[in-house]
């Protein structure tokens, strides 16, 4: 498929694989029976949602009954955050957590901080700091346990700066201190090996989108045996922990999608760490004054290039490249007009303009040396031309 358009934006989103859209299509047509009914097309439709259920268990090494669908990896981090600080109560509701989380980890902590402060149940949040390329310590993880701490929530890897942390490491100091694991592993599944074998993850999170399904559809696997209260109540359906009719056809997606991702995942990692270093090399020759963003190496992901422009603002950068069709992102929140700086490297104790300057190059599948060439034609002369604008560059 010829793209109109330069796209390094496959964290935030990627593009369906057309083998997930034929899997999919059935079920926006001949195949809408109701998975709750008895008779066949709805036995179907059942079936189908099991055999997306074992897909998905495969590809992290759990057992299909403990994978529930969700409206999004935000749902999903939700309920996990949620479900488990109401469901132990009676033990306390101190949750830790950290300074680089995604929103849907941290804003659903300042929430119930904010409800707990306005009369609400009572909760405290502990936010662990990270070091310069974003690492949580380990050490400072278990001097944050307490004996009424719940749950620690700890991603898998960052969406900004694509470091990735020793998650079972974590996971097991959490075990030891008998605190149930949560990690918000939606960047992670997919692309890199991820498995809840042989680890202390209680609760993994999993969005669709990420790994070429499509949007609005996610998963949380749920260890058997941890205790956590219903996401949405109603029906029966994900086993009366998730009510409300199935999304039939995004979940079968979802299951496809990720089948392939794992059978390509071991090519596509080596192919797109390779282009990440290019790219990473071919901005740091061309480009004076710039800072590469989070870890190296195997513990960052392979599609994650993120660099701090000196002197200028990410979002003018993003409206240059958006004006010459190639799409990119910053960590700053944008999208809700804000323009706060990004919380992540910040985090990694970099001053406010590094992370005012922070632009996020992410590949993907259909990530290809051409659209480096392309890009790299470009993004030079416009870092020149936005530094001879800017009051900040000598
Ligand atoms: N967690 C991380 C690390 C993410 O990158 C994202 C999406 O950007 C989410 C959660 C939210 O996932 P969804 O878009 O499925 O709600």
């Amino acid at each position: 498929m010829q793209k109109p358009f330069l796209y390094f934006d496959n964290a935030a989103t990627t593009p369906l694989h057309p083998k997930a859209l034929d899997a999919m299509m059935p079920y926006f047509t001949e195949q809408y029976g109701n998975p709750s009914g008895i008779y066949s097309i709805g036995r179907d439709a059942k079936k189908a949602i099991n055999n997306a259920r074992e897909q998905v268990a495969a590809a992290i090494g759990a057992n299909p009954t403990e994978i529930f669908f969700t409206g999004s990896g935000t749902e999903a981090n939700n309920w996990a955050i949620k479900g488990v600080l109401e469901a132990s109560r009676a033990k306390g509701s101190h949750i830790i957590t950290t300074q680089i989380e995604h929103h849907a980890v941290i804003y659903v902590c300042e929430e119930l901080e904010k409800q707990a402060k306005n009369g609400g149940s009572p909760v405290e949040v502990t936010y662990l700091p990270v070091d310069n390329q974003g690492f949580v310590s380990a050490d400072d993880l278990a001097a944050a346990i307490r004996p009424d701490t719940v749950l620690i929530s700890i991603m898998w890897a960052n969406n900004e700066i694509g470091t990735i942390q020793p998650i079972v490491e974590l996971a097991e100091i959490a075990h030891k201190n008998g605190v149930i694991f949560h990690t918000d592993a939606v960047q992670a599944v997919g692309h890199i090996p991820v498995s809840v074998q042989d680890s202390h993850i209680n609760l993994l999170t999993i969005s669709g989108h990420k790994f070429g399904a499509p949007k609005g559809v996610g998963a949380l696997y749920i260890r058997k045996g941890t205790k956590i209260a219903a996401m949405l109540n109603g029906g029966a359906q994900e086993r009366n922990r998730r009510a409300g009719t199935e999304n039939v056809a995004s979940i079968v997606g979802m299951g496809a999608a990720l089948q392939i991702a794992m059978s390509e995942q071991a090519s596509e990692l080596a192919r797109l760490t390779a282009m990440r270093e290019t790219l990473i090399e071919r901005i740091k020759k061309a480009i004076p004054k710039v800072t590469l963003n989070g870890a190296t190496g195997d513990r960052r992901l392979p599609g994650n290039v993120n660099f701090s422009f000196d002197y200028i603002e990410g979002e003018s950068i993003l409206l240059l490249l958006d004006m010459n069709n190639c799409c990119a992102s910053s960590g700053s929140a944008c999208s809700s007009s804000s323009l706060e700086p990004s919380h992540v490297i910040m985090a990694l104790g970099a001053p406010h303009e590094q992370a005012h300057s922070s632009i996020r190059f992410s590949l993907g599948r259909l990530s290809t040396y051409e659209e480096i060439d392309a890009l790299m034609a470009i993004l030079p002369k416009f870092i020149e031309q936005l530094r001879a604008m800017s009051p900040l560059a000598e």
